[in-house]
């Protein structure tokens, strides 16, 4: 069954760049053959832990050895506007005898553990190598504890060895259609429910978004699945539109959701200012094409006009000293894109984007936002080429994930984390502000002046 869910996925029929190969090309799907240290940008298990451990309210339960869960624990920033169950790290710790015998007993054992001290609406389990390998059947456990427990009890089957970590992504969409949304039905249901898929809360951004979606009177049913809770995720086929953020990981989980509950969906983003305008026009335009008040398209040029007039007028001294700025953007997926287009609104240059954890529909709108220059699509830069970049006064400042920071800092040159790791909103019109300020911090923090000067030592006298 498995591996059926991963040939089907890598067949994905939404995928507007699957759709346009031909028929042989689409038959060897888009699967990447994996390389040595592929798995050190994460496994599929990382992969699917990654996307489902926002859900703040549940038991997230690894089932494997205690180095998978400590491989994924609590490694990404996301927030939380309330219970805190999820930042706790639970695992079936298999050992050696485990894998002689089995781990499913061991399994039910920690299931009702959990249910049992912590109450929660329900448990998430998952499959790692280990306990995949020795042939513990996790969805049988969990449908056993399900019906004798009452309390849901979801199987994740992404062990690490079946791919990347976006693989894992796109896997843990699969368990949330198959067992959780469409479970539980609301009371609350309105015309103007929305859902965000593929948006994790990183620093609690949402907060920014789901005010601005507030004031237009749209009710964000849930995040898939930043600062979720359980309930609402499985009302999520109630809601009468879908965003897709990081389509790379949920493109799959939004076409489901238009074929069984008839939810449009679109991709869109809210990093950048004309971005969010983009995003909060375009969920209007669907709320309102599906039954909506039409006054809700006025109240939202509205709200664009007056956030974009504050937001310009703030970012006015930032624009002055950033201006012709190179920049280096080393990220992937969403943000190889989403970003570019916000630095250039500053009158940034990007010199190049790392597009290599990227899909081709993200590709190529990353190329379209450099103006075609394919120079600036850039795979993996090799750590010394990127310092020689560095050196040569290529870019003046990169940002990236916590992972690169040191090639640009051993050359002296400002970062900032754009990435899970870090501590600053930059959605919506007040996170596009805090960007620029951050970028402005980074540029003109005195330390670079000093460390660029010859030593004492260095000196001759
Ligand atoms: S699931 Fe497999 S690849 Fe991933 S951390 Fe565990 S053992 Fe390593």
């Amino acid at each position: 069954m498995l591996k059926k869910k991963i040939q089907d996925l890598m067949t994905e029929p939404g995928c507007a760049t699957n759709q346009a190969k031909s028929a042989s090309e689409r038959k060897k799907g888009c699967g990447k053959q994996l390389v040595p240290g592929a798995a050190a940008g994460g496994c599929a298990f990382d992969g699917a832990k990654i996307a489902l451990q926002p859900i703040t309210d549940v038991v997230h339960l690894v089932h494997g050895p205690i180095a998978c869960e400590g491989n994924s624990w609590d490694t990404r920033n996301t927030g939380t506007t309330g219970p805190e169950l999820y930042r706790r790290g639970f695992t079936t710790d298999l050992s050696n005898m485990d894998i002689i015998n089995g781990g499913e007993k061991k399994l039910y054992k920690a299931i009702r553990r959990v249910i049992d001290k912590h109450h929660p609406p329900a448990v998430f389990v998952y499959q790692t190598c280990v306990s995949a390998l020795i042939g513990d059947d996790i969805v049988a456990v969990c449908r056993a504890a399900t019906e004798r427990m009452g309390t849901p009890v979801i199987p994740v089957e992404a062990p690490g060895f079946v791919g990347s970590k976006n693989l894992g992504n796109r896997l843990a969409g699969e368990a949330l259609i198959d067992f959780v949304i469409g479970t539980r039905e609301p009371t609350d249901a309105g015309p103007t429910d929305i859902n965000i898929l593929g948006e994790y809360n990183v620093a609690g951004e949402m907060d920014l978004v789901r005010d601005l979606l507030a004031r237009l009177g749209i009710r964000l049913r849930t995040a898939i699945t930043g600062d979720a809770r359980y309930n609402d995720v499985a009302a999520a086929h109630t809601a009468r539109a879908n965003m897709v953020v990081c389509s790379q990981a949920l493109v799959t989980l939004a076409r489901k959701m238009k074929e069984r509950w008839g939810i449009p969906f679109f991709e869109g983003s809210f990093y950048g200012i004309s971005d969010t305008s983009e995003a909060l026009r375009a969920i209007a335009g669907m709320l309102v094409e599906r039954g909506a008040d039409a006054v809700l398209l006025t109240r939202t040029e509205t709200l664009i006009a007056e956030e974009e007039a504050k937001t310009w007028a703030a970012m006015e001294p930032y624009k002055a000293r950033l201006a012709g700025k190179r920049v280096l953007l080393y990220t992937g997926g969403v943000k190889s894109w989403s970003v570019i287009h916000a630095l250039q609104e500053m009158g940034m240059e990007v010199v190049g984007t790392s597009v290599r954890k990227s899909t081709e529909a993200d590709k190529e709108k990353a190329l379209d936002r450099l103006g075609g220059d394919e120079d600036k699509l850039v795979d993996a830069i090799a750590p010394k080429d990127m310092y020689q970049m560095f050196k040569d006064g290529r870019a003046d400042i990169m940002l990236s994930g916590g992972r690169s920071q040191f090639v640009a800092l051993k050359a002296k040159t400002p970062w900032l984390d754009i990435n899970q790791e870090r501590h600053h909103q930059y959605a919506g019109y007040d996170g596009m502000l805090e960007l620029v300020r951050q970028i402005d911090l980074a540029l003109s923090n005195p330390i670079w002046s000093q460390i660029r000067k010859p030593a004492p030592w260095e000196i001759e006298e």
